[in-house]
């Protein structure tokens, strides 16, 4: 069966509540190889996203949930993920374009288009303890499912276990973009925040797929 808008909005709400549980966390994970304010970013920009879902008009597709997220998190979360999360999210947006029901092949098209907008806007690449590192295992992961014929659960499913793989698989880089690589060899030995809180979104994307 296909995802459609209820999937997209259920999403969202499952997003803010994971960001807003782990908040410590991902600011804990920020304040050892960055400046700390990862959790709090992302929370902010989830929440204010909360509100805007009840103004959706009706007939709208989870393209316009996307679109909705994007502009939301460009103006509200700042630093560094706001813009790449936005980009990822505005692209993931054109990805699935006014489609009211997404299946396998659109919901790894979706992933594909949203990694591929954090890279163009980024510039990091795989290995470079970014959030890429745990988009790309996911979108992998997506592909290869959605070829064998997975149905848009199952994509999700398996992009949400390999990004969470790939966020742990963070740990012992050493960071080349972003503030973390300010601290050389010493970031090694510290999971990447924006790397924890994609794993933390596209699980959830799978829970609200498989309910
Ligand atoms: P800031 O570093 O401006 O305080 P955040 O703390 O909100 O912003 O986000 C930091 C996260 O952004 C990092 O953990 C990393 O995953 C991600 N990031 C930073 N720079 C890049 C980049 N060039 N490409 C991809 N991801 C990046
Ligand atoms: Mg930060
Ligand atoms: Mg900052």
């Amino acid at each position: 069966m296909g995802l459609d808008i209820n999937w997209a909005v259920d999403w969202v709400r499952r997003s803010a509540d994971v960001v807003s549980e782990h908040r410590v966390e991902l600011i804990n994970l920020d304040r050892e190889i960055g400046d700390g304010d990862h959790g709090e970013n992302m929370d902010r920009g989830f929440q204010a996203v909360l509100p805007k879902l009840d103004d959706l008009p009706a007939g709208s597709t989870p393209g316009d949930v996307l679109k909705l997220v994007a502009t939301t998190l460009i103006s509200t979360v700042g630093g560094a993920a706001g813009p790449l999360y936005g980009t990822a999210y505005l692209r993931a947006s054109s990805a699935v374009g006014g489609e009211v029901s997404l299946d396998g092949n659109a919901v790894a098209a979706l992933l594909q288009a949203g990694r591929d907008g954090i890279v163009a806007r980024g510039k990091a690449e795989s290995g470079d303890k970014t959030m890429v590192d745990a988009w790309t295992p996911a979108v992998d992961a997506a592909a290869s499912a959605a070829a064998g014929g997975a149905d848009a659960a199952a994509v999700l499913r398996a992009a949400a276990d390999a990004a969470a793989a790939g966020a742990v698989a963070t740990e012992p880089l050493v960071a080349r973009k972003g503030r973390a690589s300010y601290l050389g060899e010493r970031s090694a030995g510290h999971r990447d925040p924006g790397a924890q809180s994609s794993a933390l979104l596209l699980e959830a994307a799978a829970e609200a797929a498989s309910n």
